[in-house]
């Protein structure tokens, strides 16, 4: 490894605010400050969310950015070996980088299955590496470093000085043209509605990420670094009702009617990995308000809601259980673990969920056979409003205040030394109007006028 490199390479990548574009946002900069060497930097391209197409149409349309950045990555970290996982159905991003990869010795492809969700970090290292990260841990304790394909190409264009300013998103479901395009950080989702010719009824509930892990979401949220789709279904869809569902009512509903069948058990993919996560004990504890001992483990569930998509017969919600016992061990502050691995299930592999199945069960077939167009080019937003905080970590101290002229690509907010966070730039040219939770730019002004 060159002397310094890696320094180097972090340095840019911390200076261009470059965040995990694919999940939490953990900023990518201490994600490669590691003590513990790393043998394998791992692409994840499985952009297992149906519906999405990001990490496909940048695979596709730019293999040549992202195999040399890849390349720089296992080079400055010292890594044996760098792979691009993604699943074998995306046969253009595969033809991509098929072409190119034997200029690249030390790099590879890694093909997958078209289930869901192969691209959650512990299933994905287990595939590639061969190895499992210990329930709870880190894929590092396998050597391994995830890192998202979007999350890739923000590297190549920080290693060349250009900070984060945009964000591909995917616009789909209930809207007249979908498509996918990269849009200034800060664009409220109403423009992007617009952009993809409006949606098809006057009422609608809009899903921010894919359909299984999104969030609720409304016309005047912005687009930030960790937006990567926005999903629109008419309110009376079932996945939008899923989508609304109240705890307390989940919770005398599952004391009524959940048989303990262990289905959400038996399908969950941390459970089949070897993970001590049994979500129908947690069901069971939790509806009895019993002080059950794997309580706790709730902690190791990824929230990929195949138990309450796909695997309840009653459409309860483990998920949205653990989601509040994580919560609250959180807020105790419940140092979790560590857990004993143990190895995968002998019926993990007959018990991945196809996700054609998964398309059928969430009644989302309709809008899974629609092409998605993808739009090439700037597109030009008059106001953004970009929230401070957009990764893990603390918020970056804002560098700018009212009525100061900034041009996109400018720092606006800055982190502090080595707090965990992000920078924070301008997206858009133009006069900061509010700073507060979040800066916003209002575009469309001279700089001679104001
Ligand atoms: S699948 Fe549903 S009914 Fe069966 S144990 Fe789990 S929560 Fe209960
Ligand atoms: S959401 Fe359900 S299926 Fe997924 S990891 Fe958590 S308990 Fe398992």
């Amino acid at each position: 490894m060159p002397a310094g490199e890696l320094e180097a390479v972090i340095n840019k990548i911390a200076a261009a605010g470059v965040v995990g574009a694919g999940g939490g946002g953990f900023p990518t900069a201490l994600k490669l400050k590691t003590s513990p060497p790393i043998q394998t930097v791992i692409i994840n391209g499985a952009e297992c969310e149906p519906l999405l197409k990001v990490d496909q149409e940048l695979m596709a349309r730019h293999p040549t950015e992202l195999l040399a950045t890849l390349a720089t990555l296992v080079r400055a970290t010292g890594a044996q070996t760098g792979v691009i996982a993604l699943k074998e159905k995306y046969r253009e991003a595969h033809a991509a980088l098929a072409g190119e990869i034997n200029n690249y010795p030390g790099l590879k492809l890694h093909l997958l299955p078209d289930v869901y969700p192969v691209g959650d970090e512990h299933l994905l290292t287990s595939s590639v590496t061969g190895r499992t990260i210990p329930p709870g841990g880190l894929p590092l304790q396998a050597g391994a470093v995830v890192l998202n394909v979007e999350t890739l190409y923000n590297i190549h264009r920080a290693l060349a000085g250009q900070p984060v300013t945009h964000k591909y998103v995917t616009v789909t479901g209930a809207v007249r043209q979908p498509l996918t395009l990269a849009v200034p950080l800060g664009t409220p989702v109403g423009e992007l509605l617009a952009l993809a010719g409006g949606p098809l009824a006057d009422e609608y509930v809009l899903i921010a990420g894919g359909p299984c892990m999104g969030k609720v979401t409304s016309i005047n949220a912005p687009v930030t670094k960790t937006t990567k789709g926005i999903l629109v279904l008419p309110p009376d869809h079932p996945l939008a009702a899923s989508y609304q569902r109240d705890l307390n009512r989940e919770l005398r509903l599952a004391l009524q009617v959940c048989c303990q069948c262990q289905q959400c058990t038996d399908f969950c993919p941390r459970h089949l990995l070897g993970h001590p996560l049994e979500p129908h004990r947690v069901m069971r504890a939790v509806t009895y308000g019993l002080a059950d001992i794997t309580l706790p483990r709730a902690l190791l569930c990824s929230e990929c809601g195949l138990c309450d998509l796909y695997a309840c017969p009653f459409n309860l919600s483990p998920r949205q259980v653990n989601r509040k016992i994580k919560a609250e061990l959180q807020q105790k502050g419940f140092r979790p673990g560590p857990w004993q691995a143990t190895t995968p299930s002998p019926f993990r592999e007959g018990r991945q969920v196809p996700t054609q199945s998964l398309i059928s069960r969430l009644g989302l077939k309709e809008y899974y056979a629609r092409p998605v167009t993808f739009r090439e080019g700037n597109i030009t937003v008059n106001q953004v409003s970009l929230p401070l905080k957009q990764s893990a970590g603390a918020a970056p101290e804002p560098v700018v205040k009212p009525d100061d002229w900034v041009t996109a690509g400018e720092l606006l907010a800055r982190i502090r030394g080595d707090t965990p966070g992000a920078n924070l730039h301008a997206s858009i040219s133009g006069i900061i109007v509010a700073v507060n939770g979040n800066i916003t730019i209002q575009g469309g002004v001279n700089h001679g006028d104001h």
